[in-house]
């Protein structure tokens, strides 16, 4: 069989996932092109204090790997990292694995990609697979004074642990997943945590309990009990992802639980500045057994007044107040609509990929671009990642990719992209759907696109599931068949 030549572009969960599934379909030449030194993405940048993943392991993992030996109900960032990791070299990825090696660029030419590395190397292959993720640019924010700040000054995916806390004053700016997380794991460790709020959180509370050894045996003999908590939880996510694209019961639900977790915090003007004015959910909802816990610590502060600058000795907010601090954390999210970007991408006719998303990030599916033939993505734009596993997203985009690749290698096209058309009925569609999601009642989230709509899939993931996994229909793309010319 005619083998297709195939760049992955990173190698994070849903690069690896790709990998794997390469090999078990029976591609062979392929490379992974990690500009990190392992495997992880996400999980690999980052590694600060008190990451541990909302999403239960035992659904946060390949269903071609499912792991017996989690430890607890919600994974820590480090034991998600070593799954990742060996999942990878367990299936023989290094040995197709280009670590340290940034793709630069990628230009489309005679039906193909010109896939430049940041070690000079100009490669060419048939498909290029873009999986890339979209939480990876850390943003730092435009604050006046922040590089005059006399103490270390890190943003949460680039901790630094060289960095000593003890006896150290510690100001976490953001209250998103991360800032939550970070304040809840610092407090009691440091003898003053600053948390600089711009908007509350709602937070939904949970329980993160170890599993016991015997727990783990069980799961180990029997293989089929993995099975079953996938699918448990997959339907406690199909039900919570209700709550998210449908006002409804349990849209109302969460809001009552949330609330009521809020109760929890004694101190009315504390509760006052931690209750949101937004429903819950609009922002990517926090999942937390401890925040409340940490914050109501008389040594962990919350500051609710925004920031005015930062001097060497601290941050000085709007009342004019100066909060004395030694080390200060950027816990302020991604550039989450970047995507590959800034690598220049360029398709078919010279068209750029700054060009094709001037307007935002578009893709047909989720997972291809008009103008761009035999280009893919994982988790591209709008694909369904909120507060769902991108295990499965990347695992259901995963075996659409094949799909092409079996049909390129039965000679059926040279080059295949979705038409125009196709696309913006697509998105169009996805748009006129948006209103009716919970991302559209009134806050800022890093989900919302310049126009103001969210960049997400806004039905449930299953419906995107379906979708992606059905044969997809020839109408919405252009097929060049000229496959036998060159091969
Ligand atoms: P985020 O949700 O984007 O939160 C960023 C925080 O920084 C927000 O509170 C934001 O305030 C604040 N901020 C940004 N710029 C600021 C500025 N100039 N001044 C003051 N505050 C500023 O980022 P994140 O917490 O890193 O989370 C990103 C995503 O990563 C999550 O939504 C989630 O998908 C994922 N994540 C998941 C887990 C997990 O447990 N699975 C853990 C961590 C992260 P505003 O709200 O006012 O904008």
């Amino acid at each position: 069989m005619n083998q297709p030549r195939i760049a992955i572009v990173g190698a994070g969960i849903s690069g690896i996932g790709m990998g794997v599934a390469l090999q078990r379909a029976g591609f062979t030449d392929f490379t992974l092109y990690e500009k990190a030194a392992d495997y992880g993405g996400t999980w690999r940048d980052n590694t600060y204090p008190g990451l541990v993943c909302d999403v239960p392991s035992r659904y946060y993992q390949f269903t071609f790997a499912m792991n017996p030996e989690w430890t607890q109900l919600y994974s820590t960032g480090p034991e998600i990292q070593g799954y990742l990791a060996g999942v990878a070299r367990g299936h023989g990825l290094d040995r197709r694995t280009e670590f340290g090696t940034e793709v630069i660029g990628a230009d489309f030419r005679d039906e193909g990609w010109l896939v430049t590395t940041s070690t000079g190397a100009v490669e060419r292959f048939d498909f290029v697979i873009f999986a890339t993720g979209f939480l990876h640019h850390p943003n730092r924010p435009d604050i006046a004074g922040l590089d005059d700040f006399a103490g270390p000054v890190m943003h949460s995916a680039r901790w630094d642990h060289e960095v000593d806390l003890t006896g150290k004053r510690v100001g976490v700016i953001g209250t998103g997943s991360t800032g939550t997380q970070l304040v809840s794991a610092l407090a009691g460790q440091v003898p003053k945590v600053v948390m600089f709020q711009r908007t509350p959180q709602w937070i939904l509370p949970t329980v993160n309990k170890p599993y016991r050894a015997l727990t783990k045996r069980l799961y180990r003999r029997v293989p089929a009990l993995s099975r079953l908590a996938y699918q448990v939880n997959r339907g406690f996510f199909a039900a919570f992802s209700q709550g998210l694209v449908h006002q409804g019961r349990i849209r109302s639900l969460i809001q009552w639980v949330v609330a009521r977790n809020l109760r929890s915090v004694e101190d009315p003007e504390l509760r006052r500045k931690l209750t949101p004015d937004y429903q819950a959910m609009c922002k990517r909802l926090v999942v937390s057994d401890r925040f409340y816990t940490a914050v109501q610590r008389p040594d962990v502060e919350l500051v609710t007044d925004g920031i005015d600058k930062v001097r060497p000795d601290g941050v000085v907010t709007a009342d004019g107040v100066l909060h004395e601090l030694d080390i200060l954390v950027l816990a302020t999210g991604f550039d989450s609509h970047a995507y590959m970007r800034p690598m220049p991408v360029t398709g078919a006719g010279g068209r750029t990929l700054n060009q094709e998303w001037a307007n935002g990030p578009r893709a047909f599916e989720g997972v291809m671009l008009p103008d761009f033939p035999n280009l893919f993505m994982l988790v591209g734009p709008h694909s369904p990642f909120a507060n769902h596993p991108l295990t499965a997203v990347a695992e259901a985009q995963s075996s659409r990719i094949v799909g092409w690749l079996e049909r390129w290698q039965a000679g059926e096209f040279a080059t295949v992209a979705p038409t125009r058309a196709a696309t913006d009925r697509y998105n169009a569609r996805m748009r006129a759907a948006a209103p009716g999601t919970v991302w559209t009642t009134g806050c800022q989230s890093w989900y919302l696109g310049k126009d103001g709509l969210p960049e997400l899939w806004p039905w449930s993931p299953s419906r995107y599931e379906k979708l992606i996994r059905r044969t997809p229909d020839s109408v919405d793309y252009q097929l060049d068949p000229r496959v036998m010319s060159r091969k």
